[in-house]
């Protein structure tokens, strides 16, 4: 992965605060509203203050607020949203936080190697950290859209952190990896004045590119998902940027108008 550029206005003493300012805490489907405010306190004690909250159960609630203790301003400042694509959009990385490993081919990292991942590319980028339902976790679905997981390496025959509990670690590996990225003298990284993509712009990529395989009858008869799930994990893994994505989907465009005018073809 490139590491990506300081932008020249960030001296290195602001570097843990301009990186913290973009790392996003979501939270998906939470049933206990006591848990919200108990990650929020979490946030706030590792020095971070973006909490988004996907369809919570029960939202506001005042138990939410009694749990944050001190920290109820980040509380009332968290955005609350319909989807978890919402909640990433803008994001340049995604990291889905799993109680147990799962059958999505997602990289799955160690809590210190994704804290190290995450500060890299909050230092120039969006980025989220997500974590699932008490009871449930996170979807398939939901795990698809993330660029990879991470686990807390807990006792294998009881792996379920409280929600809380498992925000509060993963929030100290943030913090961390911000205190040595603050620490270390400034990277010397290659400046890049590539725009990497968003997750909006793959996801319309994706959608193409499913439309595309079906329109070459690539699939023929076998069902699509295996092989998507496959093209996922390897054009997420590649970082691509704007320009690329719009190479591709211009490639894809012309492969579509192709299989239209072989389908119009007399015989
Ligand atoms: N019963 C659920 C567990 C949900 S715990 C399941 O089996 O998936 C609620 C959330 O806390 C999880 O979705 C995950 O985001 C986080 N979490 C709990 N334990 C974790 C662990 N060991 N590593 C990483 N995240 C964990």
């Amino acid at each position: 992965m490139n590491i990506p550029a300081q932008s020249p206005e960030s001296s290195p003493e602001s570097l843990p605060e301009t990186a913290a300012s973009r790392i996003r805490i979501v939270l998906v489907g939470t049933q206990h509203p006591g848990n919200i405010g108990a990650a929020a306190r979490a946030l706030k004690t590792m020095g971070l203050s973006k909490l988004v909250l996907v369809a919570p159960e029960q939202y506001p609630a005042d138990e939410a607020f009694r749990r944050a203790a001190g920290a109820d301003d980040l509380l009332a400042s968290a955005r609350v949203v319909a989807t978890l694509a919402e909640a990433v959009a803008d994001c340049r990385f995604v990291l889905g936080c799993t109680a147990r490993s799962r059958r999505v081919a997602l990289e799955e990292l160690h809590p210190r190697v994704a804290g190290d991942r995450v500060v890299e590319i909050a230092r120039r980028d969006e980025t989220a950290l997500v974590f699932g339902r008490e009871r449930t976790g996170l979807s398939n679905e939901e795990l698809q859209l993330c660029h990879a997981s991470v686990h807390i390496p807990a006792n294998p025959e009881y792996s379920s952190l409280n929600l809380a509990a498992a925000v509060q670690v993963l929030t100290y590996e943030v913090r961390v990896a911000l205190l040595a990225a603050g620490e270390a003298a400034p990277a010397a990284v290659e400046e890049s004045h590539e725009t990497p993509a968003n997750h909006a712009q793959l996801e319309g990529f994706f959608a193409q590119l499913g439309e595309t395989l079906d329109d070459i009858d690539f699939h023929k008869g076998r069902a699509p998902e295996s092989a998507m799930r496959k093209l996922r994990r390897l054009f997420l893994r590649s970082n691509l940027n704007e320009q690329e994505v719009r190479l591709l989907r211009g490639i894809l465009a012309d492969a579509q108008r192709m299989a239209r005018l072989a389908g119009e073809k007399p015989r």
